[in-house]
């Protein structure tokens, strides 16, 4: 007789095991299956888990708004005790750059006003009080190095930036994925590693179960989609790519983890920073370091890979990145030895996930998070298993969209916003920053 479960969700990154706790609080008892050894080992364990409110849309930035208070009372909300202790959230507040290119943050600003977020509006002698290593001379648009011109300044000055104070960064991404493990488990979860689905099974017209690739079947009514990078691998597998508008594919990336600028603190006296003139974003990282991560200009060629074949090493990329900020903090060395991550984003075609049910009853995804879901992460567990009782107990989602309370702001989000059959959405970034 094959094992049989009331769930079965695929990867245990931060977004499979905080839906894991979000079903075991709903009452089933999910088993969450990973080809890797741990929960977070995957695209979770490469993030920069920035915290941030800003996104292209309102939805978007109101669920990341949202998302801050739930890292702040990150112990509150597991409810449950973790042997490895507790993520950090470093709340540092994080700065946006006033560009031409995004339009002197007017629209940022809207939004936060809209959803009630603080931002504080700064004239360039504000942006200097907060961040005095800033050269407020303009070098974009972002080149190559082989372009003239590269890391001299063009024209005009950083005139000011945004401050937003509610944001900052998770000092450790997989503990916090741990974390979720172990709260998802004193509801009931089970997390099994080093197993890899290979088979979707279909019966009766709805979603069966599952096979393993030593040829374990496992037998369950709902089967879940979060394998992040493999996200389109397990949507072939379940045969229900064809009943998407919106596609998922892995994108490579490399973030550089290089010391702070000579005399700064930045570990202590930096936050996280999102400068569009240079195209890249920064943060503060553990041993008095900047970590740097590109905002990818046109000008820099996007690498599609395959999410089982890519590249690990790291490239000329990791070097241009590190040149970029340098042209911001001129004090910032480019150091000849290499450190930071090299990892996937799991993009969708508009850069804002697909939080959805399918065609194939019974079979949901989570994916397409498109390197900006770490911090939504709690809220994404939860609504998967709104959306996931509320299919199951016969709701038709496509027609009558599924809403979710954001109960620290007060305001309801509709999760059709996330659906895999809307049409690329026209507001957004088409960015990491979503
Ligand atoms: C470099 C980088 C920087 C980022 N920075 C930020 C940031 O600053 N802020 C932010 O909010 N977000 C950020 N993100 C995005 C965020 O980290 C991701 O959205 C999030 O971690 C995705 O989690 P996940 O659980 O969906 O996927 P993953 O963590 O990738 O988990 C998927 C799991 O599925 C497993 N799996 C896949 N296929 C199978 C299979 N067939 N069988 C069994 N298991 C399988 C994998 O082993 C993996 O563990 C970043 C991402 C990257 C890569």
């Amino acid at each position: 007789m094959p094992e049989t479960r009331d769930s079965i969700v695929i990867g245990a990154g931060i977004i499979g095991a905080a839906t894991a706790l979000g079903l075991a609080r709903k009452g089933r008892k999910p088993l969450v299956i990973d080809r890797l050894p741990a929960a977070g080992y995957g695209s979770t364990g490469g993030s920069c888990a920035i915290i941030r409110p800003y996104y292209s849309t309102v939805d978007g930035s109101a669920i990341a708004y949202e998302s801050h208070f739930y890292w702040k009372d990150w112990e509150k909300f597991l409810g449950a005790a973790d042997e490895r202790g507790l993520a950090r959230y470093v709340d540092c507040g994080c700065l946006v750059m006033k560009t031409q290119g995004n339009g002197m943050l007017a629209h940022a600003l809207e939004l936060m006003a809209a959803i009630g977020a603080p931002a504080e509006n700064l004239d360039q002698a504000g942006l200097l009080a907060k961040l005095p290593i800033v050269d407020t001379r303009c070098f974009g648009p972002a080149k190559r190095p082989e372009d003239e011109g590269f890391g001299e300044p063009t024209v005009g000055e950083i005139q000011g930036a945004v401050f937003f104070p509610t944001g900052g960064y998770i000092t450790d991404p997989q503990l916090a994925t741990h974390n979720l493990q172990r709260a998802a488990e004193a509801n009931g979860a089970e997390f099994r590693f080093n197993c890899e689905v290979t088979e979707i099974r279909r019966a009766g017209g709805r979603v069966a179960g599952v096979t393993l690739a030593d040829g374990t079947v496992i037998d369950a009514p709902v089967v879940v989609n979060i394998a992040g990078p493999h996200s389109a691998k397990v949507n072939a597998m379940a045969g229900v790519e064809q009943g998407m508008r919106i596609k998922t594919r892995a994108l490579r990336h490399e973030v550089a983890h290089v010391p702070s600028p000579e005399g700064f603190d930045f570990e202590h006296d930096g936050m996280v920073c999102s400068d569009n003139d240079v195209s890249t974003y920064c943060r503060p990282e553990m041993g008095n370091y900047v970590l740097i991560g590109s905002e990818d200009p046109e000008c820099d060629e996007r690498e599609w890979v395959d999410p089982d074949d890519f590249d690990r090493n790291f490239s000329e990329q990791w070097r241009v990145m590190v040149m970029r900020l340098a042209q911001r903090y001129p004090g910032l060395g480019i150091p000849n030895q290499t450190k930071g991550v090299v990892e996937l984003y799991d993009v969708s075609d508009d850069w804002i996930p697909i939080y959805d049910t399918s065609d194939l009853p019974g079979f949901y995804m989570g994916v397409g998070t498109s390197g900006n879901q770490f911090k939504n992460a709690p809220i994404a567990g939860e609504m998967m298993a709104e959306l996931i009782e509320a299919c199951e107990a016969g709701r038709d989602h496509d027609k009558d969209p599924v809403t979710f309370r954001l109960k620290h702001i007060g305001r309801e989000v509709s999760i059709g916003f996330y659906s895999r059959l809307r049409e690329v959405n026209p507001e957004s970034s088409f960015s990491v920053l979503g």
